[in-house]
């Protein structure tokens, strides 16, 4: 660092000064991670979320309706419906893609490696996961992860509309672009359309990223803790 007080050359010069921006740009952006590490830790005081209706009032005849659902041939592939998991009575409920692995063998939503990341996301909200319901838009796994096909869909979605109706949530945040473009109808890429909220079927929709994309890409931590910041003071404005 010393020598660079004193470049031999106008070219050395102009070498060094790069390099120490760089330097300061890797430690600026090191400093950002921390802070969105350190805001996943520090979840916000608890918040009092009303848990009246449990599960098995309120969608008794729907589990049943599901159970040994044989409508496409996912029900040959997997080994459990993933139904939801949650309160009844949420003002938030989460929607993801379809269960993985983990999902399948428990039959329960995300509680893989992307759904421990959940439940620290919903936690820094400030709740917990029995404060809010979770849920995905296809109820069986598609084989190897692959996306949900179009049948699939449209044959499992008036489960999840009616698991929404009768939670009916002030806020739904759909996980991940597949979610959200299944819910909104569009083409709009995830990173246009988060960040603000939309409607489905007259509740807000608030499209954020999916955990297992924030796996991979931790930097985007920072966007999704934004999205849900709206979403609790939504919450909080009633
Ligand atoms: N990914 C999803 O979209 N849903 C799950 O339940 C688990 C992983």
């Amino acid at each position: 660092m010393t020598e660079s007080l004193s470049p031999s050359s106008p070219d050395q010069f102009q070498k060094e000064l790069l390099s120490l921006v760089k330097s300061v740009k890797g430690q600026v952006l090191n400093a950002e991670n921390l802070y969105i590490e350190v805001d996943w830790k520090k979840p916000l005081p608890p918040k009092k979320i009303n848990i009246e209706a449990t599960d098995k009032e309120r969608f008794h005849d729907l589990c049943k309706e599901v159970a040994d659902c044989q409508r496409c041939p996912l029900a040959g592939t997997r080994k459990n419906i993933v139904f939801g998991d949650g309160n009844a009575a949420a003002k938030i409920v989460f929607v993801g893609e379809a269960p993985g692995a983990d999902e399948d063998e428990q039959g329960l939503p995300f509680v893989g490696r992307a759904g421990q990341l959940l439940t620290k996301i919903i936690n820094a909200m400030g709740l917990e996961r029995k404060d809010v319901y979770i849920c995905n838009i296809l109820k069986c796994r598609p084989p190897g992860n692959r996306n949900p096909l179009p049948d699939e869909i449209r044959l499992c979605e008036p489960f999840l509309k009616q698991q929404l109706q009768r939670i009916s949530p002030q806020i739904i945040c759909a996980l991940g672009s597949f979610a959200a473009k299944t819910l909104l109808r569009t083409e709009t890429p995830i990173t246009a359309l988060r960040g603000r909220f939309h409607f489905y079927e007259g509740i807000k929709l608030m499209p954020t990223y999916h955990p297992a994309y924030l796996l991979r890409n931790p930097s985007a931590k920072k966007q999704v803790w934004e999205d849900v910041q709206m979403i609790i003071k939504e919450i909080e404005a009633g």
